[in-house]
């Protein structure tokens, strides 16, 4: 058991798909199975044996099943809901390529992932198919990065690319290295959270070739940082990999200053860098997650400056409609002019610093 337990492939050839299989892993009402039935029709499910391992059954409110198991609520319409919450298909000059800021571009190689995450912002398009790009797909896009010199940086995303065997993900990576321009390849997985197996050491070896290559992961919850999860970031960083973070502020899950120190001090402890907190977008069925922008705002000023500065990610919002991502915070400047800055600090006393001469 242990053995295929560890096994990657059967991680993800077991995954709950079905009411009747997490019938038998989580106590299920008659109405909440009813429920889930009936979200299955717009988005699907699944979720690793590991990951759903990690779910108090007892605990309807449990931040991990929050992530995995539907609710009702993904089928109540919400007024602000948008199909393509940040404007992802206008920004598309070829299939699979995303190119919204001058010198980087998302490279989307599959619309699978291990486990569907209920409050995904690709939810319009994840999940659908579960083929990967194929490969007069890929050479296309290919082809758009290699004719745009301005292109230094290449996000590889999805749907989850770790899912991908890991000669195909080769395949793609040796492409986007032999384009000179091409300074730095990224990867998007949210593998070492739900699925942390999968980093194996066929995988890291393969990945350091090609260096740099950065990874950046999706944690949302101090649960999730599992002695498993713990090995599988280890592994990613000693084989000299970059390792970011990025959390979805998500009502219910995170959204509290106490949590997300305790999230955001055990990835330090991991040595994975919390990069950016997202303000949950406008995708269909996860209003219930959303959060007022100002509780993201006060969480960070109650971390800024009682925590260290690596443990810190950007607050960003996503800007509907493509604008790209926004930070915002609380605003640290009490009073500018010619003459001086009067500034705030973490405690709430003034500071004042007086500026040069022009
Ligand atoms: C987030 C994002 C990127 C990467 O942005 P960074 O701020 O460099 O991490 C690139 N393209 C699109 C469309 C994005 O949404
Ligand atoms: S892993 Fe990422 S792309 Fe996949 S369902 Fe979760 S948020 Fe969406």
């Amino acid at each position: 058991m242990e053995e295929r337990w560890n096994d990657w492939k059967w991680q993800f050839a077991n995954r709950i798909t079905t009411v009747e299989q997490l019938r038998a892993a989580l106590p299920l009402s008659r109405k909440e199975q009813a429920d889930i039935e009936t979200c299955l029709g717009a988005f699907r499910m699944a979720i690793t044996p590991y990951y759903a391992s990690l779910i108090d059954p007892n605990d309807p409110h449990d931040p991990v099943r929050m992530q995995a198991v539907p609710s009702i609520l993904e089928t109540r319409p919400d007024a602000n809901d948008l199909a393509d919450p940040l404007g992802e298909v206008e920004d598309s000059p070829v299939p699979h390529i995303v190119h919204r800021y001058p010198d980087r571009v998302l490279l989307l190689v599959t619309m699978q992932c291990s486990m569907y995450c209920r409050h995904c912002t690709r939810r319009r398009a994840v999940g659908e198919e579960d083929r990967a790009i194929t490969e007069a797909a890929l050479q296309k896009a290919v082809s758009y990065i290699r004719a745009h010199t301005d292109i230094r940086d290449v996000l590889i995303s999805g749907g989850d690319p770790l899912t991908m065997g890991t000669p195909q993900l080769e395949h793609i990576i040796s492409a986007l290295r032999a384009i000179d321009h091409v300074e730095i390849i990224r990867i998007g997985t949210r593998v070492p959270v739900v699925m942390p197996m999968r980093i194996t050491a066929e995988l890291t070896d393969m990945l350091r070739k090609y260096h740099p290559i950065w990874i950046n992961t999706h944690f949302n919850h101090p649960r999730e940082l599992t002695p498993e999860a713990a090995r599988a970031c280890a592994a990613i960083v000693d084989a000299g990999i970059p390792l970011g973070n990025q959390t979805v502020l998500l009502k219910g899950i995170n959204d509290n200053a106490e949590t997300m120190k305790r999230l955001l001090l055990g990835l330090v402890k991991m040595r994975v860098r919390p990069y950016y907190l997202y303000q949950c977008d406008l995708s269909c069925g996860i209003g219930h997650f959303r959060t007022r922008v100002e509780t993201g705002i006060e969480i960070m000023h109650q971390l800024t400056g009682n925590i260290s500065g690596y443990a810190l990610p950007k607050y960003v919002i996503d800007a509907p409609g493509g604008g790209g991502k926004i930070p915002v915070g609380y605003d640290y400047v009490l009073k500018k002019d010619d003459r001086e800055v009067v500034l705030e600090n973490y405690k709430g006393i003034a500071y004042r610093y007086p500026q040069p001469k022009d």
